[in-house]
């Protein structure tokens, strides 16, 4: 521990710092834990705090410390009531009692120390007889001021010196007095485990002897500091525990003499360099057990002293007499843990602060007499004699004068009594002194030396320590008790732990085989009643089973008897059955037509009220012609009787008058006329072209008169509606008249009126090739090309729709682009015009198709070729019926040849096929296309492709 210490610090404190550490007391403290592996059996482990042990050890080493550490600590502790040096030079010493206040009792648990100065006394004896008569003329040299704590020290009538005491005890004091304030608190200081040091210095003869060892036999009252310190050590320790023992011995001319045993007159000083310890182990040691005892011991001691010095030819008073009382104190620690080991809830062993043996030791020295040595030359010493006697008190008086002065040599070991006393003086002891004076001014030099002496032992400061080490003896013992007990508990314990582990285990195999017991038998017990309980279920289950079967023949027999009885119901029922079923389905076939018929019936009802409107209009128009038929006979007839005035007239007269008479003819008709014009019929206009003349309307066309050719060309168109009058017509050159007007005019009407009068000429076959010879095809075409009129366009579309009917005209028609002129008309969309159109292309694809038949036509149809088609499909479905009916007969016609089947297929023409073999209503056109996909391999091969 300590080479640790001084491993690290030097480097960082000043040296006498560090020097001085062990005495400054830095709080050190070591925890030395350590588990009784021995133990471990009990399940307890043992935790001892031994840091007081540690401590208190490293505290004994440090009181190895010598005078120079001793003197250095007090460098630097001095206290603060420490002697000083006045200003007028009065030493002032500290005021109190001589033992400080028992500092050291109260601070008897710092282990570091505490400082405690050489406490010092100063005793005057009266005068004595002698000196009663022979200093009778002279006052004493000393002067004392007790209360001050001061002794005057006289050097003449006039003048002395003062001096301050830490005690001033006057001719007066008693020893009681003298012991309470000199040595009580030294022994005080001892029973508490501190070294202590009382000691007597002073000439021979001023009492140091009475101070220190008077024994009191005559009278109690003079009993010396070592009767009553005994009497107080006694009275303070317990003698069960402690232990007091006493060495006596004289010290003369560096030889220790055993004052208890005269034969052992030269024991030598023994130095425990470890702990500091002085002992004198050759010295007998008697144990003080009661106080006379010890007068005993201190009488043995006088009397083998005053034999001594007569042996040696010497007086007491050149001797140092020595008393050493050894004090050993137990001091219990406080282990209350470890006795409570009944406690069940304390499983470890708290901090143990271990019992602890103090050992202190007090030294009273009655010194020599501190005379110098020349003052005894009557004795007969040799010189070396002399400085031997004194050697010790000086070599004391070195060391104190060095350890005031904080010298750094302080010369112990240049005595045996220096050696002896190294503790009390610098060491670690509470020293007091007291030192003895004789009033007489004869001996005033003697007197100065010892109050010199004093004053400077004043100086010396002691650092006090507790002298106390653990008592590992009784420890061990009490440990060694305490651990046989642990194990007797736990060997108790165990007992009882296998006894109770013994108990248990067979309790649980009794439970155990109770329990296999119990359940073999209640296994047994319950496979017994599921035995019987299955016996007893099967057992009716077979009951049940034969009830059922008796049961079921006899339903059997129940069910068939009824249906055996009533064979006629059977029959009826079954007849019911049947005839529900087939009114069923009558039902839902008569459902079906209806629907069928329902539909159809919505389609043709919207084709009689087209058919009911296109009737009216037909009516209407009817009515309107004939109404001006009948105004243009009645004017004709009166225009033929003025034109037979004016042929009359002719003979004179112009042509201009004609003219004028034909144009009022035409207009006549716009003059609400309605008396006649109903009376009007085909005898009056053949009896008006009798007698207008033909001739003469038909060259009214090629009048220059735009009007007139108008009215003219109306006129024939009229004419021409009526298929009486159109062979006359033809005769008569008016169709060529007609064609040639669709040349000549430039006019819309005109040529609306001509196409729609050549259309009503085309009806007859002869007109037809008529007309183609003439070149009328190209002629309808180019009017076609250019007419804009919807009504136009239809009249010439109805006109080449004739001429597609013809079976020998097919080529040429086509040929003077007869197709592409009905196909050029679809760009007016008028829905008449379209029939037309579709008409004209129904015809021309039946006449092919009766050509194709009879082998006159060989591959595909000129519609086709000219690229019909697609027009065809795209109004294969148009919403007029009219234009629907023409194309749908046109595809049937078509779809007969198989030269037009792929060109058909292709143009998706299957699909309207189909849909006219489905949803066409009338029945003719539907069933044609039936027959026609039916029978055409081309077709059925794409039908069955399109799936
Ligand atoms: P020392 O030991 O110093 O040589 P002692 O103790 O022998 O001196 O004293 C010398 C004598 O003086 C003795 O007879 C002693 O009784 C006496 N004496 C000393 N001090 C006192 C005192 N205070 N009161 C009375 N008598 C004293
Ligand atoms: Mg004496």
């Amino acid at each position: 521990f300590f080479f640790f210490f001084f491993f690290f610090f030097p480097t960082f404190l000043p040296s006498q710092f560090s020097r001085t550490l062990p005495l400054t007391g830095i709080p050190l403290a070591a925890t030395v834990a350590f588990s009784l592996s021995d133990l471990s059996r009990c399940s307890h482990s043992l935790t001892l705090d031994l840091a007081a042990m540690a401590t208190s050890a490293f505290g004994t080493t440090t009181a190895t410390s010598n005078y120079r550490n001793g003197g250095a600590a007090n460098a630097r502790n001095l206290p603060k009531n420490s002697s000083v040096k006045s200003k007028t030079g009065v030493r002032k010493s500290a005021p109190g009692s001589l033992g400080g206040g028992g500092a050291a009792s109260s601070s008897s648990k710092d282990d570091a120390g505490v400082p405690g100065r050489v406490r010092v006394a100063v005793r005057l004896r009266p005068r004595n007889a002698e000196e009663m008569v022979a200093d009778a003329d002279f006052a004493d040299c000393v002067e004392l001021q007790p209360e001050l704590k001061r002794l005057k020290l006289r050097k003449n009538n006039w003048d002395s010196d003062t001096y301050e005491f830490d005690e001033v005890l006057t001719e007066f004091a008693s020893q009681k007095r003298v012991y309470e304030v000199v040595a009580k608190p030294v022994v005080e200081s001892v029973l508490d485990g501190y070294n202590g040091t009382v000691m007597a210095y002073g000439q021979t003869g001023t009492g140091k002897t009475y101070t220190v060892g008077q024994l009191g036999d005559e009278d109690m009252a003079a009993r010396g500091i070592m009767v009553r310190a005994m009497e107080d050590i006694l009275a303070g320790v317990s003698l069960e525990t402690d232990s007091i023992s006493v060495s006596y011995m004289q010290l003369y001319m560096e030889t220790i003499q055993d004052l208890l045993d005269p034969t052992n007159d030269n024991i030598s000083i023994v130095e425990d360099h470890k702990t500091g310890d002085v002992s004198l182990p050759g010295a007998t040691q008697v144990e003080i057990r009661d106080h006379h005892s010890f007068l005993e011991i201190l009488k043995l001691g006088e009397d083998h002293r005053f034999a001594a010095n007569t042996k040696l030819n010497t007086e007491s008073s050149r001797s140092h007499a020595i008393l050493m009382v050894n004090l050993r104190r137990f001091v219990k620690g406080k282990d209350s843990a470890v006795s409570s080991e009944n406690s069940s809830s304390l499983q470890t062993v708290k901090s143990l602060k271990p019992s602890v043996v103090r050992k202190a030791k007090l030294v009273v020295v009655d010194l020599a007499g501190s005379e110098r040595i020349h003052k005894s030359g009557s004795e007969g010493h040799t010189l070396e004699e002399a400085k031997s006697i004194n050697l010790s008190l000086s070599a004391l008086g070195k060391c104190i004068n060095a350890l005031a002065e904080n010298s750094p040599h302080i010369p112990v070991r240049d005595s045996k009594l220096t050696r002896l006393l190294r503790d009390s003086f610098g060491g670690t002891a509470r020293t007091s002194l007291v030192i003895t004076v004789g009033p007489s001014p004869r001996h005033r030099g003697e007197t100065a030396s010892t109050i010199m002496f004093g004053q400077r032992a004043m100086k010396v400061e002691n650092m006090l320590k507790l002298k106390e080490e653990f008592d590992y003896k009784s420890l061990s013992r009490r440990l060694d008790i305490q651990l046989d007990k642990l194990i007797a508990e736990h060997e108790r314990q165990q007992k009882i732990f296998e006894d109770e582990i013994e108990r248990l285990t067979a309790e649980a195999e009794r439970q155990l085989s109770d329990a296999e017991r119990n359940y073999v038998q209640a296994l047994e017990k319950e496979r017994s009643k599921y035995q019987k309980e299955y016996l007893e279920s099967i057992k009716k289950l077979e009951e049940k089973w034969i009830m059922n079967q008796r049961k079921s023949v006899n339903d059997e027999k129940s069910k068939v008897a009824p249906m055996e009885e009533n064979p006629e119901m059977k029959k009826l029922l079954e007849k019911e059955t049947a005839h529900r079923k087939a009114v069923e389905e009558e039902v839902w076939t008569l459902k079906t037509q209806l629907a069928e018929s329902r539909r159809s019936e919505a389609l043709q009802s919207s084709e009689i009220v087209k058919l009911r409107k296109m009737l009216d209009d037909e009516a209407h128009q009817k009515e309107k012609l004939e109404m001006e038929i009948g105004k243009l006979q009645s004017h004709l007839l009166q225009l033929s009787v003025e034109a037979d005035e004016t042929r009359r007239q002719l003979d004179s007269g112009g042509s201009e008058e004609v003219l004028s008479g034909l144009d009022s003819l035409l207009h006549q008709p716009r003059q609400p006329q309605s008396d006649n014009s109903e009376t009007g019929d085909k005898e009056s206009v053949a009896k008006l072209f009798e007698q207008v003349g033909l001739h003469k309307i038909l060259s009214l066309l090629e009048a220059e008169d735009a009007d007139v050719r108008i009215h003219a060309v109306k006129v024939v168109a009229n004419l021409a509606a009526e298929e009486a009058n159109q062979e006359k017509i033809v005769e008569a050159g008016g169709l060529t008249s007609l064609l040639k007007l669709l040349i000549s005019s430039e006019d819309e009407t005109i040529h609306r009126v001509a196409a729609g009068a050549i259309a009503n000429l085309a009806m007859s076959e002869t007109n037809q090739e008529l007309i183609m010879a003439q070149g009328g095809v190209r002629l309808l075409s180019n009017t076609a090309s250019s007419a804009e009129d919807p009504q136009t366009l239809r009249m010439v579309a109805g006109a080449i729709a004739n001429l597609c009917g013809n079976d020998k005209l097919q080529m040429k028609l086509r040929g003077e682009g007869g197709i592409k002129a009905l196909l050029g008309m679809v760009r007016c969309r008028h829905p008449d015009v379209l029939s037309q159109v579709a008409r004209g292309i129904a015809n021309f694809a039946k006449c092919e198709s009766r050509a194709s038949a009879q082998g006159v036509k060989a591959g595909r149809s000129l519609l086709i070729e000219d690229g019909a088609l697609p027009w065809i499909v795209q109004n294969a479905n148009n919403e007029a019926a009219s234009v629907r009916r023409h194309i749908e007969l046109a595809l049937c016609h078509l779809a007969q040849h198989e030269a037009n089947s792929r060109d058909m297929i292709n143009g998706g023409a299957v699909w309207e096929m189909v849909r006219i073999s489905r949803d066409c209503p009338r029945e003719d056109i539907r069933s044609l296309a039936h027959r026609t996909l039916t029978s055409s391999h081309s077709f059925q091969a794409e039908m069955r492709r399109l799936g």
